[in-house]
Parts: C-alpha cells; structure tokens; sequence
C-alpha cells in the first residue's frame, strides 16, 4: 500500500468531475486501499478519488457504524433516494484544512454501489454517516461542503483553509 497526497484548496482539480469505472478490478482495488491508508493517515473519516487527484468513481469511508461494513469501500456510488425530511451536521474535509461548520442536508438517503469484490450493494442510512456520504459523493462531481454556504461564508472559510496551508 501507498500514501497518496491529499489536495487541498484552492486546487482546481478539486472542481472536477469523476468518471464512473467500468469494474472492480486489481487496479481498483489497489486504488481502494491505498486511498484508506492515505484516509486513516490523515485521520479522515472518508475520502474520495478527487481528492487525491484521479478522476474515478470512487468513495472509502470509516466510522463508528454497526449497521454498515467497515470499511465502506465504493466504486460508482449513487445515491437513488433522499428524505424530504434535511438535518444539519458539523461537517469537516481533508481538502479544506482545520474548518468545520454545520451543513444541512437530507437526512437520510439510499445508496448503490460496487463494492470490492465488484458486487453491487444497495444501503439505507442515516445520521452523521448519511451526511458523509453525500459530501463524499458530492467531491465526485466537484462539489465541496463549503460550496452549500453562502458566498460569504464559503470566502471566509476558504481564506482561513488557504491561511493555514501557507503558514
Ligand atoms: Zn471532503
């Protein structure tokens, strides 16, 4: 297994769209652990193909969830339903260091995807691992937490994120 290097804003890949795999290979599996070894180094708690600067459709995620395997590896995940009912979480990212703030999203959602045997899963959840999800998938298309605020408060937070890279 390999470290990978985690962008961070203002990097414009970050911005970028992944592409769907066609199949859970070795390659893709070697992708999902490396990028877990990057998560747990870090101490996320999940992370997308994005972010270390491949444009593939692919999630790792780990938290403290019995109702989940553990880890979560993804490829192609999508979410296939949302609760009207919206819950608001202190949400964080390794690509947008030491900010967090409070995100309102669906609580709950249904998801699909691959998983490492490239079999196709389907899951229910709710709570903080409902949030993660969508911000993970949110990173797939080039959405980041911060892009849910206001301007204003999205520029300040990216200020203070860009700050902290510098010093
Ligand atoms: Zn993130």
């Amino acid at each position: 297994m390999a470290l990978l290097k985690v962008l961070k804003v203002p990097d414009p890949r970050l911005k970028l769209k992944a592409h769907p795999v066609e199949k859970v290979d070795a390659d893709i599996q070697r992708l999902m652990d490396d990028m877990l070894e990057t998560m747990y180094h870090d101490k996320g708690c999940g992370l997308a193909a994005t972010q270390v600067g491949i444009q593939k459709r692919i999630v790792v995620i780990d938290f403290a969830d019995e109702r989940t395997p553990k880890p979560l590896l993804m490829a192609n995940p999508e979410i296939v339903w949302y609760s009207d009912r919206r819950e608001a979480f202190t949400e964080g990212c390794l690509s947008v260091p030491n900010q967090w703030t409070s995100i309102v999203r669906a609580s709950s959602v249904k998801f699909q995807y691959l998983d490492r045997h490239n079999k196709r899963q389907e899951l229910t959840v709710d709570g903080i691992l409902g949030a993660c999800i969508q911000h993970e998938i949110d990173h797939l298309n080039g959405v980041l937490f911060i892009d849910h605020l206001s301007s204003l408060k999205r520029n300040l937070l990216l200020r203070r994120a860009i700050k902290l890279k510098e010093d």
